[in-house]
């Protein structure tokens, strides 16, 4: 066997000795909260999904599925190249325009640019602004494309603690950098609270520092119309830049980022993940103009509602089961978004737990270090508004069932 081989081989062995070994499964027909997915054997069975981000169930709605065939049917298949070159199509433009229009009163003379994906967003934006000149203040619990923005930044990188604006303040205090950026998760994906935005933005215009918000958890979930944490607490400042996914409430694929027209603009020059990569098929870029439709019209706001409605019968199902059972040591985290972690412990205890929910037809994945702190591995049970009362109430019987 070649050096490579046996030096990976012992990687996946150690991986799996600490019972961290992270395993693909195939699921068949649309994204919904049933689905039927592929097992070790290879057979195919329904589970009750407790893990997509298709928040709004927009996934599998007809009038997407519709949009991408109408916008097949104008713009062909792939881009064929990247925006600069001749993958930028009248598509894009639109959806870009009508993203600029959504965050106009939030951000004067703004400007959107979309993505491929919101990896690939965060690199751009962390890659470009965080020049030489910059210094970069990084909530702790980011995402994983956060971090890797920050990695790939010239510029000097100060982490601050979860929600620590104490923290914060001293670090923007003591920076001698001409470029202050201060980088969040809206919702952190982990663990479902959201970020003290007001709070971050009083300091960002202290400090003279430009707040960056990854909104991609509550981009069509939070705010009345769907528009998401800038919407939820009514953020205006051209010192905000947002970044949103469309591969999740919005339910196709692709992201955004939407700042004052200097940014996007500077972005378009400069941003190698947006400069060096394939253009969106442009009948994604088509539909999405159809999810927005849907994200803020009548049937986004019922969704949203009945998402608040299931995270109550969750949270008041989990809360009467830790009060009986206190000796499991389980924690809910205080979170009011669709991502509702129940803090397990142990990586162990957590996939043991995982794997009783799916003998009994249940998908909520166990989540482990190093995506979340060691001792506090997790379910993490995300909700879709296509869900009904009797699924959140069967995952609580089981979850009972599981530990009784
Ligand atoms: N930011 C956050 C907070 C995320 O949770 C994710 C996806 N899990 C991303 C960015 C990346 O977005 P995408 O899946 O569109 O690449």
């Amino acid at each position: 066997m070649s050096s490579l081989i046996e030096h990976l081989d012992a990687k996946l062995r150690a991986i799996a000795a600490q019972d961290l070994t992270r395993s693909l499964r195939a699921a068949e027909g649309p994204t919904g909260p049933r689905q039927r997915v592929r097992g070790a054997d290879g057979l195919a069975r329904e589970l009750l999904m407790f893990c997509s981000n298709d928040y709004l169930g927009l996934a599998a709605h007809p009038r997407l599925a519709h949009a991408l065939a109408e916008g097949a049917a104008a713009y062909g298949g792939g881009s064929g190249a990247s925006h600069l070159i001749s993958g930028h199509s009248v598509a894009h433009e639109r959806l870009e325009d009508t993203l600029a229009a959504w965050y106009a009163p939030h951000i004067p003379r703004a400007r959107a640019l979309s993505f491929s994906t919101g990896y690939m967003a965060n690199l751009a934006v962390l890659g470009a602004l965080g020049d030489a000149e910059a210094e970069i203040f990084s909530e702790a619990l980011n995402h994983a494309s956060l971090i890797d923005g920050c990695r790939l930044a010239k510029a000097k990188l100060s982490r601050y603690g979860h929600c620590d604006l104490v923290q914060l303040r001293g670090l923007l205090q003591a920076s001698q950098a001409r470029i202050k950026l201060i980088v969040t998760d809206a919702v952190f994906s982990m663990d479902g609270d959201i970020a003290p935005l007001p709070e971050l933005l009083a300091l960002a215009e202290e400090f003279d520092a430009w707040l960056i918000v990854d909104d991609a958890h509550g981009f069509g979930v939070l705010g009345a119309k769907g528009r998401g944490a800038l919407e939820l607490f009514d953020l205006k400042s051209e010192r905000l830049v947002l970044i949103g996914t469309l591969g999740k409430a919005a339910g196709l694929s692709g992201a955004f980022v939407v700042a004052e027209a200097t940014i996007t603009d500077y972005l378009v020059q400069a941003a190698r993940s947006y400069i060096f990569t394939t253009a969106s098929l442009p009948a994604v870029a088509h539909a999405l103009l159809t999810s927005l439709e849907l994200i803020e019209n009548e049937l986004g706001q019922q969704r949203r509602a009945r998402l608040r409605a299931l995270q109550r019968r969750l949270r008041t199902g989990i809360a009467a089961l830790l009060q009986r059972r206190p000796e499991l040591g389980w924690k809910l985290a205080p979170s009011e978004t669709p991502v509702q972690p129940l803090i397990i412990g142990g990586n162990a205890e957590v996939m043991r737990l995982a794997a009783a929910l799916e003998q009994e037809g249940l998908r909520v994945p166990g989540i482990r270090p190093p995506t979340v702190p060691k001792g506090e591995a997790r379910l993490r049970i995300t909700l879709c508004a296509t869900h009904e009362d009797a699924d959140v109430d069967r995952l609580l019987a089981v979850l009972e069932r599981a530990v009784s």
